[in-house]
């Protein structure tokens, strides 16, 4: 059976200083996810934890009193509204959140491919092979922590922000990464159980840097992983293409309904 699209688990609302769209707020949310059928949302504001080493500055004042301002979220009779957020990592492998504070959140996502933040990559690692060789152990290292993996999402891993400069620099990165490097990594996180994030736009790749986009998510598949659709929306006009971009990606993968990731199926 083909994967049914009926969630968004990767949003941002005013809340998330990238957006500050009062427009992204909670109700409009809400009424967007019942007009596109969706079940399931999750909203994941930008967030470090203040008892968490490592914030950055802009980091800093998106702590958990901030992000649980939008509490309690609306819900409705077809929409379940989750409470997230997206944490990050530095370049030290510093995460933005302890395991308690992960069981106040209903759902967390962390990005290991956040490369345009300074804190997160060192000058030196900044050329396209050093992007390539942090790529690989951010990962790696996120796997190997002792986390709740089964409400752990692993954001947006072919994000253009891996290489910010130019847009075909984050396609290289990811032609540097071998398939047995993918492979490893892959096998792992089948093993330990986060969800793998579906969140890009297949209309902004021609044919052949699809190629280059779906590589890491097929190997993925073949290793076993979960997936779940993010739309990583900033504002509600972003949402307008969700479903079909969505039903773009699982056609494109092939997805069925045995690759979803299911973050409650522990609860
Ligand atoms: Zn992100
Ligand atoms: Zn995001």
């Amino acid at each position: 059976m083909k994967y049914k699209i009926d969630h968004d688990l990767h949003i941002h609302s005013y809340l998330s200083t990238c957006s500050g769209d009062p427009d992204q707020n909670p109700e409009n949310l809400l009424r967007l996810a019942e007009r596109d059928g969706l079940s399931v949302l999750c909203l994941t504001d930008h967030f470090w934890d203040s008892d968490m080493p490592g914030a950055s500055e802009w980091y800093q004042p998106q702590n958990y009193k901030h992000v649980s301002q939008i509490l309690p979220l609306p819900q409705s009779e077809s929409v379940k509204f989750w409470f997230g957020c997206e944490t990050d990592l530095d370049k030290h492998m510093r995460l933005g959140i302890s395991k308690e504070r992960i069981n106040r959140f209903d759902f967390v996502i962390i990005p290991t491919t956040h490369l345009h933040m300074p804190d997160n990559i060192d000058v030196a690692d900044r050329t396209l092979g050093g992007r390539a060789q942090k790529y690989a152990e951010r990962l790696d290292g996120v796997l190997d922590m002792d986390l709740p993996f089964h409400k752990i999402g692993i954001a947006h891993l072919t994000t253009h922000l891996i290489a910010p400069d130019h847009f075909e620099d984050h396609l290289k990165v990811l032609e540097m990464i071998t398939d047995d490097t993918f492979r490893r990594l892959f096998e792992k996180a089948a093993q330990k159980g986060p969800g793998i994030e579906l969140n890009f736009h297949v209309s902004a790749y021609t044919p052949q840097q699809q190629e280059v986009i779906l590589r890491p998510y097929r190997i993925a598949k073949e290793c076993g992983c979960k997936f779940y659709f993010g739309s990583d929306a900033h504002h509600p006009s972003s949402l307008d293409d969700r479903l079909e971009n969505f039903t773009k990606i699982r056609d494109v993968l092939e997805l069925e309904e045995s690759d979803r990731f299911d973050p409650f199926i522990a609860k």
